[in-house]
């Protein structure tokens, strides 16, 4: 089983997710994979209810990490239970860089999400010039160790990690297969030491930058990388569904 998450980050219309919810609903129940969807917030509605008895998976693509109050703009852990929110991506490189989260910004987001009981998707990754300069490992290192401060044990297995590099992201340029596998092996490795965990098979990492139908096969077969989380490539349900079918 991998893991195969969109994030349709600000694309769709409400008509077109409407025929994508109801195109992609038959093709996850088929599959053994599991299927997710991260849509706009103002979607939640129409995705709560599509998704209701299926096999699809849906969540958001932030949140913020305060009760409630004075933070216009800002959507609450609570306003996504009304809609039976499944999952978070929390840390996207986007987020990181024009909207300027930081590591600390996006700990108390984790701990916000894994308190609501939904499934954070955290979002690590370094850009070209850090993996230029020979830096990504230490990057790396300090998103997680950032973005993971004072999350207990029992709760990072609550956790889907995604290795995201951002020069790969909407770039049509993945990594290669034995770099994503040799990351993200990396980042399993520090969070195993970071909580004295053994067994790499029990931290999920997937892999996200330019998967597509053409490059699934051989990254997905590597054998740390748990799935994928896929921008571009999962806009359209017929895209979507080739990755959707990766049996391995
Ligand atoms: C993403 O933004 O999470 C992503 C992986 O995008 P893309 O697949 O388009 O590179």
């Amino acid at each position: 089983m991998k893991y195969l998450i969109g994030n349709h980050k600000m694309n769709l219309s409400y008509a077109e997710l409407e025929k994508y919810f109801a195109e992609l609903k038959p093709i996850a129940e088929a599959s053994d994979n599991f299927v997710g969807v991260c849509v706009p917030y103002v979607y939640l509605p129409l995705a709560s209810t599509m998704c209701k008895g299926t096999k699809i998976h849906f969540g958001v693509q932030n949140m913020y990490y305060a009760e409630k109050g004075a933070y216009t703009g800002e959507i609450s852990a609570n306003m996504l239970k009304d809609f039976d929110t499944q999952m978070v991506i929390l840390g996207h490189s986007e987020r990181r860089s024009i909207f300027k989260e930081t590591d600390e910004m996006v700990n108390l987001k984790v701990h916000k999400t894994i308190e609501a009981g939904f499934t954070p998707i955290l979002c690590i990754g370094e850009t070209k010039e850090e993996r230029e300069t020979n830096q990504t490992n230490d990057v790396l290192k300090t998103q997680l160790v950032g973005g993971l401060k004072d999350v207990s044990k029992d709760d990072l297995g609550k956790i889907l990690f995604a290795y995201e590099p951002v020069w790969a992201i909407g770039t049509g340029i993945s990594a290669t297969k034995e770099d994503a596998e040799e990351t993200i092996k990396y980042v399993k490795e520090v969070i195993a030491q970071m909580y004295g965990i053994e067994d790499l098979a029990q931290i999920v990492v997937l892999y996200g930058g330019s998967l597509k139908g053409d490059n699934v096969d051989e990254i997905l077969s590597q054998p740390h990388i748990d799935g994928g989380l896929i921008g571009g490539a999962s806009l359209k349900v017929e895209d979507f569904n080739k990755l959707i079918a990766y049996k391995g």
